[in-house]
């Protein structure tokens, strides 16, 4: 096991990492940009090094400087935690170089899955039911509405690089396919360098389903059941519960073990999320996160596994101690993402939290790095915390979950917890009844007010 680690990371995520580390009794070191000096993910590090000012191109996704940090701290091994350098393939070629081990999985994983045409195809060779869509980008137009007619409309436009939900557009009839080809590639390029896009049928009403996997690399792989993360805002998750309300343990059972089958046969090292889209009972992959999620807490709420430390057994060349038929659900979890913004417009509200109370009691976990008197700094996404409740049904989870967001106070920004307040006492999510468009509609339909 690592004696030190290096969390390359801020807010709640690298105090998420920073708490299983202390567990599995290993130095932490925490590193941060001039704009986070006073972010709690320093304060509790055993020792912190400033890597830079607030731009993260010149301090979180500095890699040099980070190189620098664990020379001087003496860290074996970075955990990348999610976003910024968590899914680079050349920044864990760049760690092993200098004798760093890279908590995640293989480089030649991590650049498969980031490329979503080389993804797919992956997917597919490795028997997961993909969307049908085009065999590989497309460039040429003509022949993107040949495949679009084939695979008929709707279809999405959608970038290879693609993440965060954009460069993502759609083409209801042929008359939409050109100009939707070009915006998709003119977005893609502007956010990730790259304008290859490629075609998938567009599916009107489904549920985003996905599996979280454990690999340790030697060729052993479990399945941890799913999260439903299909109330989305501008296809960014917004809630997240486990189980799905829309399967059945036969139906779990069977596409996590396509799925574990999957990972076995890559020989897949560490967390990874494999994501679908499920529509009349049929699976469809999207893509795999080769990283630990923002949600993956509901996950630990049911499996009482601790996904973080299970990444640092494996990163240490552990094999998997937990087999298959260890794994048990108890109970339903649900989480919500508090960000700093208007509950209804969704404007940014980074600044100072004048007062602060989190929910507490049985079943309740608040994953956050804010505390009274923190002043949320503008560079960075607005994720002030998660409210994760765990309840034996999925009735109890949901009334401890609203009794948990009538206690929750934070003062002085804006958050989304009024957001939450509503849809928790809405019937189509108490009755488990919604799509990936449910959110949207129900915004754009005023059910937030006028803001
Ligand atoms: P990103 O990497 O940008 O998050 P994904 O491929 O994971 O992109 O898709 C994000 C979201 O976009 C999905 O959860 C879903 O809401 C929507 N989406 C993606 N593909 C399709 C599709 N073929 N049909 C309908 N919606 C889709």
């Amino acid at each position: 096991m690592f004696d030190k680690i290096l969390i390359a990371n801020r807010g709640e995520i690298a105090l998420r990492i920073l708490r299983a580390a202390k567990e599995l009794g290993i130095q932490t070191v925490a590193v941060h940009s001039t704009a986070d000096r006073e972010a709690m993910h320093v304060k509790l590090a055993d020792e912190s090094v400033c890597i830079g000012p607030p731009s993260a191109r010149e301090s979180y996704l500095n890699i040099p400087a980070l190189l620098a940090a664990c020379e001087i701290t003496g860290a074996e091994a970075i955990h990348p935690g999610y976003g910024f350098l968590s899914e680079n393939a050349r920044f864990a070629e760049i760690l092993a170089d200098h004798n760093i081990t890279f908590i995640g999985p293989k480089a030649e994983h991590i650049r498969i899955m980031g490329d979503k045409i080389e993804a797919k195809r992956t997917a597919k060779r490795l028997g997961i039911p993909c969307v049908p869509g085009s065999e590989g980008g497309v460039t040429d137009d003509v022949e993107a509405m040949r495949i679009a007619k084939d695979i008929g409309f709707p279809v999405l436009v959608k970038a290879a690089s693609g993440g965060g939900g954009r460069g993502m557009k759609v083409a209801r009839t042929p008359a939409d396919l050109s100009v939707a080809l070009s915006t998709a590639r003119t977005e893609a390029k502007a956010a990730f360098g790259d304008d290859a896009v490629y075609l998938e049928k567009y599916l009107e009403k489904p549920r985003h389903i996905e599996i979280q996997v454990l690999g340790d690399g030697l060729g052993n792989a479990i399945h941890l059941g799913e999260r439903d993360c299909s109330l989305q805002r501008r296809h960014q998750k917004v809630l997240e519960e486990s189980p799905s309300p829309a399967l059945n343990d036969r139906q779990r059972g069977e596409i996590g073990e396509i799925v574990a089958q999957a990972m076995r046969d890559l020989a897949y090292s560490g967390a990874g999320t494999v994501e679908f889209l499920y529509e009349d009972g049929k699976f469809y992959f999207i893509e795999m996160n080769t990283r630990i999620q923002v949600e993956h807490p509901v996950t630990e709420m049911i499996t009482g596994i601790d996904l973080v430390v299970e990444q640092i057994k494996i990163a240490a060349g552990s094999p998997l101690t937990i087999s298959q038929a260890d794994v048990q659900f108890s109970g339903h979890a649900i989480e919500c993402r508090v960000n700093a913004e208007h509950p209804a417009t969704f404007r940014p509200s980074p600044g100072k939290i004048s007062y602060y109370h989190p929910p507490g009691g049985l079943g309740v976990r608040v994953d956050s790095a804010v505390y009274q008197g923190y002043t949320i700094p503008p560079n960075y996404d607005s994720l002030v915390g998660k409210l994760i409740v765990h309840g034996r049904s999925r009735t109890e989870a949901l009334m401890r979950l609203r009794r948990s967001l009538d206690e929750f106070i934070v003062d002085g920004i804006d958050t989304t917890i009024p957001l939450f307040r509503t849809l928790v006492r809405n019937t189509d999510v108490q009755n488990g009844d919604y799509d990936i468009h449910w959110l949207e509609k129900f915004l754009a339909t005023g059910g937030m007010g006028e803001g």
